[in-house]
């Protein structure tokens, strides 16, 4: 019986958060005791200024495990082959306006106007800092699928409409909450993340 730990999410989005305790809660039952940074009164803003997604992670959750906290952070994004992993660790700001999804979704399809190769990536990566000096655990979730030429799908978020996952032959659009879960990169990190931190408080 492992006991209880209260981690901090370095976010202050709500909905992650209680997707996110979900989804720990399905992989460790009740050992985490997911806490917001609006719960522990932190109001600066963390910049983000890593190249990889490991970095930043890791520059968030390290910001909040220097207050005293175990700290939990994510940073995940969509890597595209022909264009050399972009917008990777830019995609929430591809179009300059960060959030505005329509006009990422836009440049993207411009950027690969000409290109045959469509394969792309999405990647999650999960970091947890620890207050002791203990070593970070990092996890990583990826999921391979195509760019398509026009959007398809009302659902998700983001770059979903335009992310063909040929096994479902769906876009991410088109899944259900649970199907992505199931599937998708942040599902993967989670349990990879899950698996890690058992096994470090088994320690
Ligand atoms: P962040 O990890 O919350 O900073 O998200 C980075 C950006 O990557 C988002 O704003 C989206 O543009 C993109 N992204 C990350 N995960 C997904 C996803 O599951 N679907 C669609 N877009 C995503």
């Amino acid at each position: 019986m492992m006991k209880k730990i209260e981690v901090v999410l370095a976010s202050r989005n709500q909905g992650k958060l209680k997707e996110l305790n979900r989804l720990l809660a399905e992989e460790l039952g009740d050992v985490i005791v997911l806490k917001s940074l609006d719960d522990i009164g932190f109001a600066d803003d963390i910049e983000e200024n890593g190249t990889t997604f490991a970095e930043n992670a890791l520059i968030k959750a390290r910001a909040v495990a220097a207050l005293g906290y175990v700290a939990l952070a994510d940073d995940s994004g969509l890597c595209v082959e022909a264009l050399g992993g972009a917008p990777g660790v830019y995609s929430a700001r591809y179009a300059g306006e960060h959030g505005n999804d329509a006009q990422n979704n836009a440049l993207l399809l411009q950027n690969l106007k000409d290109k045959q190769d469509r394969a792309a990536a999405f990647v999650s990566v999960f970091a947890c800092a620890f207050p002791d000096g203990r070593e970070p655990i990092v996890a990583e979730g990826r999921v391979p699928g195509e760019i398509l030429t026009a959007p398809r799908g009302e659902g998700g978020f983001g770059y979903d409409p335009l992310f063909y996952y040929a096994p479902f032959g769906k876009t991410f659009a088109e899944l259900s909450h649970e199907e992505k879960n199931r599937i998708s990169h942040r599902g993967a990190a989670v349990r990879a993340f899950a698996k890690l931190f058992s096994a470090r408080m088994e320690e």
